[in-house]
């Protein structure tokens, strides 16, 4: 529990101490600005406590059950024995309560005032919390998002992925209602403790924003895993049967398990909290903010999830820097979304940054794109690691490299010299000029790059 603030005056006033807001307070403080940073749950927010850290966790569990299963292929003979649970949920709160407590040091050897409690936006200035008024020269908004559940029945048998997260069991068989990035990371966690697993979706593809050839892989690699999925038709009902769920989906096909998780997107935190009576424009509670994250009312920014857009932690961290830059009258940088790296921690990985190739068609127009896909087949070190997959890299004809995507086990970390690509406007020719340490998946990234320069080596 934090100590009870006794500054009530700040350069800086937060709303919201996940990802955005305490990057945003930890920025500010190095530039001498005086800062308070409102929470009403626990410091670091979704990302620490409910979203990245516990579902990687979980996912780094879930390779090592699925290495124990079939390590005798690389003549290490060992066999799972059973997932214990509640020892799995006991790492992943280890881990967590381990971040949490160096965040929380950090924010106070940074001498940032933790406001512990729920506030409110009262004037342009001001932000209430339990009957005490506290006001910042600016405001910054980062009160951060909460899974959606259509007005479906959280509790028991029905959950969202907060509290999934804190199940001591493995149900023998579950639902996932939702494709994306939430929904296959658990689908595919829970598919190696060894859950039957069915994906209800109603767009056509799993994590559909992705290029449609990441798409086909992670697909055909899910059903190998014998995830089992329906696409392209919505839900319409789920119902608690007392033994088990039925959801019945909107052309009255049903299907049964044992529990169900909701994870159908994630909505902003915003009702209630004084934003529209102060002008700010919110749309479906979404704040609407300018380029450069401003409100347009006073001094009063928005940042991470509440911001339409990606709903990821490093964004997050990215507009909490760029606000405090902004105020500490630096002009900083606008990221656009566009460029933002993403990765999906399925069992294969999915990584991608810039434009898949229909979108860059439509950006640049259809005969102005060139591609290529490597196959993780010619690369030394994914035979080693037994992974299949492909690097597809997209360009501007005669132009720089405007999309990066990758999929095959531990792809993700490739994702950071895919992102300078695209990020530095990198052409073909520039990456395929550098070196890529042998045997390494990153050579896949110089072979598409040199492929996509008309000179492939293995190729
Ligand atoms: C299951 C799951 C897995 C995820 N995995 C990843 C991942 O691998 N990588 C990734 O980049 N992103 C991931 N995300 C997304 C990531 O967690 C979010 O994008 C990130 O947390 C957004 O940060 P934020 O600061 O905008 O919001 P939040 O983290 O939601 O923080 C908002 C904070 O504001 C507080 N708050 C709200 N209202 C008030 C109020 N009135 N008064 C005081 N405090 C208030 C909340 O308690 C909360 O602590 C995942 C999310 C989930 C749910």
């Amino acid at each position: 529990m934090a100590e009870e603030a006794t500054a009530r005056e700040f350069d800086v006033l937060i709303l919201g101490g996940g990802s955005a807001g305490y990057a945003a307070a930890l920025r500010s403080v190095q530039y001498g600005l005086t800062v308070g940073l409102i929470e009403k749950a626990k410091l670091g927010g979704t990302c620490l406590h409910w979203g990245c850290i516990p579902t990687k966790a979980y996912l780094h569990a879930a390779e090592l059950a699925d290495e124990a299963r079939t390590s005798s292929k690389y003549g290490i003979n060992t066999s799972l024995e059973s997932i214990d649970m509640a020892a799995v949920r006991g790492y992943k709160d280890g881990i967590v309560a381990g971040k949490f407590k160096g965040l929380t040091g950090l924010l106070k050897q940074k001498k940032v005032t933790v406001i512990q409690g729920e506030g409110k936006l009262v004037s342009q200035n001001e932000i209430e919390v339990d009957g005490t008024r506290y006001s910042g020269k600016n405001i910054v908004l980062a009160s951060g998002s909460e899974a959606k559940t259509f007005g479906l029945p959280i509790g028991g048998r029905i959950m969202t992925s907060t509290e999934a997260l804190e199940l001591d069991y493995t149900p023998k068989s579950a639902i996932v209602l939702g494709g994306g990035v939430i929904g296959s990371e658990f689908a595919s966690a829970w598919n190696s403790f060894g859950v039957d697993v069915t994906i209800i979706e109603g767009l056509d593809h799993l994590v559909a924003n992705e290029d449609p050839a990441i798409i086909k892989v992670i697909e055909r690699e899910f059903k190998k895993k014998k995830i089992k999925t329906s696409l392209g038709t919505f839900f319409e009902k789920v119902e608690d049967t007392g033994d088990g769920v039925k959801v019945t989906l909107a052309d009255g096909k049903e299907f049964t398990a044992e529990v169900c998780l909701v994870a159908v997107g994630r909505g902003p935190v915003t009702a209630g909290l004084g934003y529209e009576e102060q002008g700010i424009t919110l749309d479906r509670g979404f704040v609407i903010t300018n380029e450069r994250l401003h409100t347009g009312v006073g001094n009063i920014y928005a940042i991470g999830d509440i911001v339409p857009g990606l709903q990821l932690a490093h964004r997050g961290y990215q507009q909490g820097h760029f606000v405090a830059e902004e105020i500490a009258g630096n002009n900083p940088l606008i990221v656009e979304d566009i460029n933002i790296p993403k990765v999906t921690f399925t069992d294969p990985e999915v990584m991608s940054v810039g434009y898949t190739e229909p979108k860059a068609k439509e950006r640049f127009g259809e005969d102005n794109v060139e591609t290529v896909e490597y196959n993780l087949a010619g690369n030394g070190k994914s035979s080693i690691l037994g992974t299949g997959g492909i690097i597809k890299m997209v360009r501007q004809k005669n132009g720089p490299i405007v999309g990066v995507h990758g999929v095959g086990k531990r792809i993700s970390e490739q994702i950071g010299e895919a992102q300078l690509i695209v990020n530095w406007e990198a052409y073909p020719e520039d990456v395929a000029a550098f070196v890529h340490a042998h045997p390494t998946q990153n050579e896949a990234l110089g072979e598409a790059a040199m492929a996509l320069n008309g000179h492939p080596l293995h190729g």
